[in-house]
């Protein structure tokens, strides 16, 4: 209990002088964000990249794979039979969608009231342009991703059926290994004898990689204060002050009604938990979320404090939190939601009710297909653009949203990533906490 507390400090430690040294190395003058590293603090950004990124993301990351694979097999087969692992499947999924839906109906109800867009100016328009053309990945991003409600339900299914598993894994890829992995332990379950033994193994794999988490954990200062210094380096704090501020305040605010109000009451009425107790458990997940922009880095942290300190099943936990750190995006589709109307606003165009309800469903399908690493969400943004835009097509006069809109948010997103990957990976938390409790 008390190694856990000098962690906890220890993170926020980090987490805060990150910010500190951050914002001592910002300068203005130079824009890191945009690759420039010519100037003389780029050598301790990069320094600062190096401790955060390479060492201590690289540590967590090469845990994923074989921590997912390995729990969702302990996970399956420990629910045992179809029917039950059929109704936790189904719980599951409800929950994720309905919780997803639930945060974008809130960006969506604060973002028309707030209307942050309506203060952009032509000359942040001019920028927007200048960065969309400049910018090679938005590119990339625009003219191969997905586009559109159908696209983004391709975009989930193509995601979900590897060619090849070892070379899905191999990349990384955790919605075809949680797929596998799903598949396996429920044959497991049906072989008798043989798929018993094989469950032991891999339960005693799940455990040995548990045991390094144990470790790692204990860079998460280190990391944190790294990734933060780099983020905040690059970006700087007076981001704060324009319209894209207002623009940051009214998704922070949406984020914060959702993590702090909704996502607490399902714990509490639903879960039956009380959600500060909860929360107070699991905050050095928080921590780490924040500090690494991922839920998938973020996944060995959550798993660890949700089934060691919160006490939730690892049955429901090996189910729910792997699955979850890829689909259930809470953030991200709150996110999403607010950026797209925004972007119309910033542009004069108004969207209908109708239209608005789209947004809804399409934030949430981006938000599934979206991987749980950083920005992520911003690349899948590209759907819901070309949703409104497909819709807005069919009104005669009325004009569509610029890809070059995204231009305007690019500079900020990595802030804004941290925050919503906090309230990603709380509403995987609450999700296993549920689970657990219809479970039994
Ligand atoms: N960084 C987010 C996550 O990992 C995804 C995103 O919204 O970009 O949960």
């Amino acid at each position: 209990m008390r190694a856990n507390w000098v962690l906890t400090v220890l993170i926020l430690v980090g987490l805060v002088a990150g910010v500190v040294v951050g914002h001592l190395l910002h300068d203005p003058a130079f824009d890191l964000s945009m690759g420039d590293e010519s100037h003389a603090h780029a050598t301790t950004v990069v320094l600062l990249a190096f401790l955060g990124n390479t060492v201590f993301l690289g540590l967590l990351k090469m845990l994923i794979i074989p921590l997912i694979t390995t729990s969702v097999i302990v996970g399956v087969t420990s629910v045992g039979d179809f029917r039950r692992l059929g109704k936790i499947g189904v719980a599951t999924l409800v929950y994720y969608v309905a919780t997803m839906l639930i945060a974008t109906v809130i960006g969506l109800v604060l973002v028309t009231q707030i209307r942050p867009g309506d203060k952009i100016t032509g000359e942040q328009r001019n920028q927007a342009q200048q960065t969309f053309d400049t910018s090679e990945w938005i590119q990339e991003s625009v003219q191969q991703g997905p586009k559109g409600l159908l696209g983004g339900v391709q975009h989930i299914v193509d995601q979900i059926i590897p060619d090849n598993i070892v070379g899905a894994a191999a990349e990384g890829k955790a919605l075809p290994v949680i797929f596998f992995s799903i598949l396996f332990g429920i044959v497991l379950t049906t072989i008798g004898e043989p798929g018993r033994r094989i469950a032991e193994l891999v339960e005693g794999v799940f455990a040995a990689i548990m045991t390094l988490v144990h470790g790692i954990i204990w860079l998460t200062p280190v990391g944190v204060f790294g990734l933060m210094a780099w983020t905040v380096a690059r970006i700087g704090l007076g981001v704060f002050a324009d319209a894209i501020g207002t623009y940051m305040v009214t998704v922070l605010a949406g984020l914060a009604i959702h993590g702090m109000i909704v996502l607490p009451l399902i714990c509490w009425l639903f879960a039956r938990c009380n959600p500060f107790r909860y929360l107070h458990q699991l905050r050095q997940v928080m921590m780490t979320a924040l500090g690494t922009d991922s839920s998938s880095a973020t996944l060995p942290v959550t798993m660890e404090c949700v089934t060691e300190i919160a006490g939730v099943s690892k049955r429901s936990a090996g189910f729910v939190l792997p699955l979850g750190a890829t689909i259930n995006m809470d953030g991200t589709a709150l996110y999403e939601a607010v950026a797209v109307v925004f972007f119309a606003q910033a542009y004069g165009i108004e969207l209908t009710l109708a239209t608005l309800a789209l947004v809804a469903i399409t934030a949430t399908f981006a938000a599934i297909g979206a991987a749980g690493i950083p920005s992520a969400g911003l690349v899948t943004m590209v759907i819901v653009v070309e949703a409104v835009n497909g819709t807005l097509a069919a009104l005669p006069g009325s004009p569509a949203i610029p890809m070059a809109a995204i231009g305007l948010i690019v500079g900020v997103d990595r802030l804004l990533d941290m925050f919503r990957t906090v309230v990603n990976v709380w509403g995987d938390a609450v999700g296993a906490k549920l689970i657990d409790r219809i479970d039994g």
